[in-house]
């Protein structure tokens, strides 16, 4: 074990702009004095005292829509969220900027701000519109995960195991649009048909925002060798996440698994020490799903614990030029590729 220390690993955070591409803390937030971010919270695994003080530059923030029987409408539910998002913003007297591509972060970065940018968790907002893609950009949404676990108007989802669909002529539309407007295409979530076809039709790199490794831990939700090796090959990233289900092997099966049933934060590290090893370090990233999961690996309980996951890193061996790639470097470079200036 090599020896550092956490003043390092905290040195390391503050050296260049940590991303994490995904949280669902948008549907924590209520109304009235602190239900929301400006102030330390012991309901959340993120709130902004936790983000500035791990160091986080630009936190991604997803509008997670119900696609259950009897959700609320997807259009209207992902426009409250983005409502919230800018609400947020405006109370948070310049904490909190709202972002759309690299500039902005940077900004943020230098100026010590955190940087925020909105995403949909599930292409059922849409609600089958085109229109809708492009008026949600308008608003500042720059990525789109394709589905959720289920059906959706653009494809079947990862847990649609009798049908195994691939997207549907929308799908395309979809992300044939989102391609030249510069938006991030999510992968995860995604089935595995529609995984290789979006491969196929993307015009530049593809991102799977909060998937981890199948060969290191056996999950749906996670990503096998092939789909690793063939999303690094065409530049993209994919973003650790924090699941205790999709880190180590538990009963637990859905993206909110109720108990973390021994997942620590070196297996986590193991999945990334997978994936350096198959198919390099810049196909690396953070989408820890912080708020869209209701337990934690032991040693990364929330944001602020970010730091140990760099200590961690450090201790394996990896020097700071993987673990800042690592820590936002990558997402960094697929936003300006595919657009997000
Ligand atoms: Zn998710």
């Amino acid at each position: 074990v090599a020896r550092v220390t956490i003043e390092e690993a905290r040195a390391l955070c503050r050296a260049s702009p940590v991303v994490d591409a995904h949280c669902d803390t948008l549907l924590k937030l209520g109304d009235g004095p602190g239900r929301g971010l400006g102030v330390a919270r012991d309901d959340t695994h993120i709130d902004l005292p936790r983000l500035e003080g791990a160091g986080v530059a630009a936190q991604f923030f997803a509008c997670y829509v119900e696609t259950e029987p009897g959700a609320r409408r997807a259009l209207g539910r992902a426009l409250q969220l983005i409502e919230a998002f800018h609400r947020e913003v405006a109370d948070s007297r310049g904490r909190l900027m709202a972002v759309t591509g690299v500039a902005g972060v940077w900004d943020a970065f230098h100026r010590g701000k955190v940087a925020g940018l909105l995403t949909l968790e599930g292409g059922a907002a849409l609600q089958g519109y085109l229109s809708a893609l492009k008026a949600f950009y308008r608003l500042g949404v720059r990525g789109v995960t394709l589905t959720w676990n289920f059906r959706n108007e653009l494809a079947d989802g990862v847990l649609e195991t009798r049908t195994g669909g691939g997207l549907t002529r929308f799908g395309v539309e979809v992300v044939e649009e989102m391609g030249r407007l510069g938006m991030l295409v999510d992968v995860s979530h995604l089935s595995e048909a529609g995984f290789w076809q979006v491969l196929e039709l993307a015009r530049g790199p593809v991102v799977a925002t909060h998937s981890n490794a199948r060969a290191v831990c056996d999950h749906p939700r996670n990503l096998s060798d092939e789909q690793i090796k063939a999303l690094a090959a065409k530049g993209g990233v994919m973003g650790l996440n924090a699941a205790p289900g999709f880190v180590r092997k538990t009963s637990g099966f859905s993206d909110s698994d109720a108990r973390n049933e021994g997942a620590t934060l070196g297996d986590l590290l193991d999945h990334a020490e997978h994936v350096i090893g198959l198919a390099g370090v810049d196909c690396l990233g953070l989408g820890l799903d912080f708020d869209g999961i209701s337990s934690t690996p032991d040693g990364l309980e929330d944001v602020s614990r970010l730091p140990n996951l760099v200590l961690g890193l450090l201790e394996r061996g990896h020097g700071p030029k993987t673990v800042t790639s690592l820590l936002g470097g990558n997402f960094l470079r697929v936003m300006k590729e595919v657009g997000m200036d």
